[in-house]
């Protein structure tokens, strides 16, 4: 992409209205802007974010064995008085009504539908188990919308749920996703603890929500230090391996891990002194299993190896693509801007023009460019005429991992500067060596977790 040609708005001061970091950086790296209360555009840079922070979703939740869907954003209110949920669900949920005066409602979740579609098509208990999953805007009347995309009204979520014959088999279920989801938010270079979380009348010990440990995080949390060693399962674990997978959840619930609502003061104190953390935490994802609680009031029911109707047993599971993007931005940034982490950087290089305009640059710029294009490295040229303090103002601002700067002086001896975000590392070489550095430094990356 060539800058010249591109549309990124960045913003010189720090907007009044940002309270926190990832907001003020979003806002000033032209990755959102407002719209209405809790409400964001997502302007391309960052859409394009968005976009890989999905795709590592999807690819893990493929992986684990859900199913991709989509349902619409707008809903019938009679299949939400069939849970009894429609009444119950309060000021959260924004109410329509369309023009024959019928009920409708913007989505805040999917339960109903998703149980709605699963009655009508899946009759046996060979079917099991399923878990079907979409990515889609919901809408949350939430009381005080902050923080940005961290608490919007309008955000993105991946929601899966999952259908099983029995509580075993949901546990399965359960533990498939938990897996999934400490590999996801690994992928995004976050290290995500699953912490007890309420399950409401149901009871059990089946709802874990992943927590970013975070200082601008709105949930208090507590738990044992070693829990953020523990090792993020391997990419080829087996989904259908119940009893390995099993094990795994174990070693992760093993240690005292708690929000504030289930937190256990005695049980936290009886760690010992060192390794007691206390701290603040942003919730990336929350999983839950709620056995019939949809499945018996809406009749969704398959027939039992014995021929007999059984009421299926489900669970769902929610990640925030939109919070995690300002979540990310909250976990890796500096005092000149954002630090993308390279899995989930809008472009991996800024080749940076040092003399737009200059025949040398001009051309050096165009040949790098198609070169790392045609290396499969997805590149920002920076083409225009700004001065050079400008042009690293912004690049820094947005955070892309590796900078090549191409100007006249170095040209002339035929060099070219690479620079790590991260780092600040700067190192010159001659431009074929420069091109196969940056080659191996993306692929090298490419890949966390
Ligand atoms: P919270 O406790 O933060 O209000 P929740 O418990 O209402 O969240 P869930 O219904 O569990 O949220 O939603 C699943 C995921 O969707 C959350 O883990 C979070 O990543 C995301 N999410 C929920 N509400 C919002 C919001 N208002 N803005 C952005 N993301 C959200
Ligand atoms: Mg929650």
């Amino acid at each position: 992409m060539r800058l010249s040609r591109f549309f990124m708005p960045v913003l010189r001061d720090t907007p009044k209205e940002a309270e926190i970091i990832s907001h003020q950086l979003m806002l000033r790296a032209g990755l959102i802007k407002q719209e209405s209360a809790g409400i964001y555009a997502w302007l391309p840079l960052g859409l394009r974010v968005l976009q890989k922070v999905n795709a590592i979703v999807r690819e893990e939740q493929n992986r684990a064995g859900a199913v991709e869907l989509l349902m619409p954003t707008i809903q019938s209110a009679d299949l939400w008085r069939e849970s009894g949920r429609y009444e119950a669900y309060g000021k959260e949920m924004l109410r329509i009504e369309d023009r024959h005066e019928r009920e409708m409602l913007f989505g805040p979740t999917n339960e109903e539908m998703v149980t709605e579609i699963f009655r009508t098509h899946v009759k046996s208990y060979r079917s099991l188990p399923l878990n079907l999953y979409h990515l889609q805007w919901k809408f949350r009347d939430e009381v005080r919308p902050r923080f940005g995309v961290m608490r919007s009204r309008e955000f993105l979520m991946k929601d899966a749920y999952s259908f099983d014959l029995d509580a075993a088999g949901a546990r399965h279920s359960y533990n498939k996703m938990f897996v999934a989801y400490l590999r996801t938010f690994a992928r995004f270079g976050l290290k995500s603890i699953p912490m007890q979380a309420d399950t409401g009348p149901i009871g059990g010990d089946l709802s874990h929500e992943f927590i970013i440990l975070a200082d601008t995080g709105e949930s208090e949390v507590f738990c044992h230090k070693d829990t953020l060693d523990f090792a993020t399962p391997p990419s080829n674990t087996n989904f259908d391996d119940a009893v390995t997978l099993q094990a795994t959840v174990d070693k992760w619930t093993s240690l005292y891990a708690a929000t504030s609502e289930k937190h256990d003061v005695a049980a936290y104190e009886a760690i010992e002194a060192g390794k007691r953390v206390s701290a603040r935490g942003i919730e990336v994802g929350h999983i839950f299993y709620f056995g019939t609680k949809y499945s018996e009031p809406m009749k969704a029911q398959v027939q039992g190896p014995d021929g007999k109707p059984v009421t299926v047993h489900m669970g769902s599971y929610g990640i925030g693509p939109t919070r995690v993007v300002a979540a990310v931005v909250e976990a890796s940034h500096d005092a000149n801007g954002i630090v993308w982490p390279v899995p989930l950087a809008p472009f991996e290089v800024a080749l940076i023009n040092l003399k737009s305009g200059d025949k040398d640059c001009d051309q050096a710029c165009n040949d790098l460019y198609h070169k790392l294009e045609q290396a499969g490295l997805s590149v920002l040229l920076d083409d225009t005429d700004e001065r050079a303090g400008a042009k690293f103002a912004s690049m820094d601002l947005i955070g892309l991992p590796f900078q090549l700067i191409v100007g006249p002086k170095g040209l002339k001896s035929g060099e070219v500067e690479i620079k790590e975000r991260k780092t600040g590392e700067r190192v010159t070489m001659p431009v074929e060596a420069a091109l196969r550095r940056l080659v191996e430094l993306v692929s090298a990356r490419r890949f966390m977790g």
